[in-house]
């Protein structure tokens, strides 16, 4: 489970401590990038809060893990945390828990409340009843108020080692190693990556661009294959610019540890055909095309654009 993993991080081994020496604080503030991750680690924060020996087998624990616990209510109720939200966590506030000796309250995503709905929380906050605890969580720590922050312990989470993922990855290990380096260890992400079938054919297509478009006779070929992949758009844009960002580094240094190590040779091939000048100038060719997409232009546009944009770059700065 992926409880295992976070288990063993360093930030919640400290705030194991502070539970069990009775210095944890009544409010908590998990910052990761990855709403995943910070969902799963504060769900760990209750259950240690209400068992700090983790036994798993108590009634506390079972039902923690099952999110079923009577004492343990979890936030927003829809998508997002709405006024009538945080009405609802201030009067339960006052409520007396009725299964365990704690009441916790998972608020998720707090950066996507209004601030209308976020200052009604912070009454809560502000005033904690006793063995009342709030565990928040946020991707974007600059849209949850400064005031919401100054009141909570900020947690950040450090995103998992390679090592931590590899257990919950299937599939071949060429799909394994690809969601592992583009997930860049954050856990979500490198699952969902996990579960994409053409993740090996959006790499080999992002390679291809670089490697082998080079004469505008094949523009529609590479703009077709573009356009098959377009629901990963993002996503091969994403590939291609770490590609490049490993071309640059074998440019400068041709044993410098680059993010696709597996791929080495056929990147060293990439460093070898184009200059810095051209790398640089296809990252920013890159970033026009997603900006472009952006701008709600069509997408067969925006695929031919792009192919045209790396020929002609290519073309010039040979
Ligand atoms: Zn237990």
């Amino acid at each position: 489970m992926l409880d295992e993993v976070f288990k063993k991080s360093l930030q919640f081994e400290n705030f194991l401590k502070t539970v069990k020496n009775g210095k944890a604080s009544h409010s908590f503030l998990l910052i990761s990038k990855d709403a995943f991750s910070a969902q799963t680690m504060a769900n760990l924060f209750a259950e240690a809060l209400l068992c700090p020996s983790l036994c798993g087998e108590c009634e506390n624990c079972k039902k923690i893990k099952s999110k079923t616990h009577p004492d343990v209510k979890y936030f927003p109720e829809g998508a997002k945390l709405l006024v009538e939200d945080s009405k609802k966590i201030v009067d339960e506030s006052f409520v007396k828990p009725i299964f365990a000796d704690k009441k916790i309250f998972i608020i998720c995503n707090v950066d996507l409340s209004t601030e209308e709905a976020q200052n009604k929380l912070l009454k809560s906050l502000e005033e904690p009843q006793k063995n009342v605890y709030y565990i928040l969580t946020t991707s974007n720590l600059d849209k949850v108020l400064p005031t919401i922050r100054s009141r909570c312990d900020k947690i950040t989470l450090a995103p998992a080692s390679e090592e931590q993922i590899q257990p919950y990855l299937s599939g071949d290990e060429q799909k394994k190693y690809l969601a592992l380096k583009l997930g860049q260890g954050y856990v979500a992400k490198t699952l969902e990556l996990n579960k994409k079938s053409n993740l090996p054919a959006l790499f080999e297509l992002g390679l291809g661009l670089l490697r082998d478009c080079s004469s505008s006779k094949d523009a529609v070929v590479w703009s077709r294959k573009i356009i098959d992949q377009k629901a990963d758009f993002n996503l091969l844009i994403e590939i291609i610019s770490l590609l490049i960002e490993d071309a640059l580094m074998l440019k400068i240094d041709k044993n410098a540890a680059v993010n696709f190590e597996n791929f080495r040779a056929q990147i060293l091939q990439i460093a070898q055909m184009l200059s810095i000048k051209c790398l640089s100038q296809l990252q920013g060719v890159l970033g026009r095309a997603v900006r472009d997409l952006s701008y709600n232009v069509s997408f067969p546009l925006v695929a031919d654009n792009l192919v045209m944009k790396i020929l002609e770059v290519k073309y010039l700065c040979k």
